[in-house]
């Protein structure tokens, strides 16, 4: 379930695009509360009228996201129908996507990545425990509401967006280009997703955080994503060997083998250590 807001209470500002499936804007959502009237800056995503046939898999994320609450997940204030309009109502974060903000080449510590990474995994685990799938974790659904100070190593504050059309409604080809975020066993049975399938996509976004937001397997077209999967091969490992094995760990072919939460949370609480000795091993040795 989720509140539905009136039309005439939206105000839409400027345009930023698209999505996958949606048009996006900035905009404000008027209410009146105690007799005085709030205005709230919010993010717009309309569904593409030409994907209007997607409407219903639209409103159970914005379901989803309505029924639990997280400091790292999402809030959707609701949905708004206007003739051939589905919209979502969302909180505005600030920074906006984790890929887009890592790829402006910002340099960030590795702690900050550390960070990042920890607060996922507290809303994975958070979903976890619910029994929630979410189905479509990826650097691009991480938004930024806080900077931080990457320098001053004070934290960055992440949320997960909504998972978007699900992908079982989704074609072979889109789901395709999906690899490597999409876990293999998905491209058998879509319409199957597990908790086991979030382990291997934050697997992946593991990779993109610590890749400073380098998309994964660019440039590869679909037959060599499929070729990928078909042969069992993985990511190209990162240097930092207990990262590696963490990502690996969690892009396991074989579902069951994946790590549970908890064991996500200690290794990379047990990652600090090492980001120390890494830190400081990086230092110049100046007089
Ligand atoms: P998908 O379902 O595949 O996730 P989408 O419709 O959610 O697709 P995205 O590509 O995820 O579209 O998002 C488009 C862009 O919108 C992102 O790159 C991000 O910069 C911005 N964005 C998304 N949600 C918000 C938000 N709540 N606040 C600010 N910016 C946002
Ligand atoms: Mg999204």
């Amino acid at each position: 379930q989720f509140h539905m807001i009136k039309y005439e209470d939206l105000k839409w500002d400027v345009s930023l695009g698209q999505g996958s499936f949606t048009r996006i804007f900035k905009g404000y959502k008027t209410d009146i509360r105690d007799g005085e009237k709030h205005v709230t800056n919010v993010f717009l995503k309309e569904l593409d009228v030409v994907h209007k046939n997607y409407w219903e898999s639209f409103f159970e994320a914005a379901s989803l996201m309505s029924q639990i609450s997280h400091k790292h997940l999402l809030l959707v204030y609701g949905v708004s129908v206007h003739g051939v309009k589905n919209i979502m109502v969302q909180e505005f974060v600030e920074y906006g996507a984790l890929d887009l903000y890592l790829q402006r080449g910002r340099s960030v510590s590795v702690s900050w990545k550390l960070d990042v990474a920890k607060q996922l995994a507290s809303a994975l685990n958070f979903l976890e425990e619910k029994n929630i799938i979410h189905g479509n974790i990826c650097a691009k659904n991480l938004l930024l509401a806080r900077e931080g100070d990457p320098s001053q190593g004070s934290s960055p504050f992440i949320k997960l967006s909504d998972p978007g059309i699900s992908v079982a409604m989704l074609a072979k080809d889109v789901i395709l280009d999906r690899i490597p975020w999409v876990a293999p066993e998905v491209l058998e049975s879509p319409d199957n997703l597990t908790l086991e399938c979030d382990k291997w996509s934050f697997g992946a976004t593991l990779w993109e955080i610590f890749n400073s937001g380098e998309p994964p397997l660019r440039g590869w077209d679909l037959d060599q994503k499929r070729q990928l999967y078909e042969s069992y091969l993985q990511l190209p490992p990162s240097q930092w060997t207990e990262l590696a094995d963490l990502i690996s760990h969690c892009m396991d072919y074989q579902a069951a083998f994946r790590p549970s939460c908890r064991s996500i949370i200690r290794q990379l609480n047990s990652l600090i250590t090492s980001d120390y000795v890494i830190l400081h091993a990086a230092e110049p040795v100046t007089q």
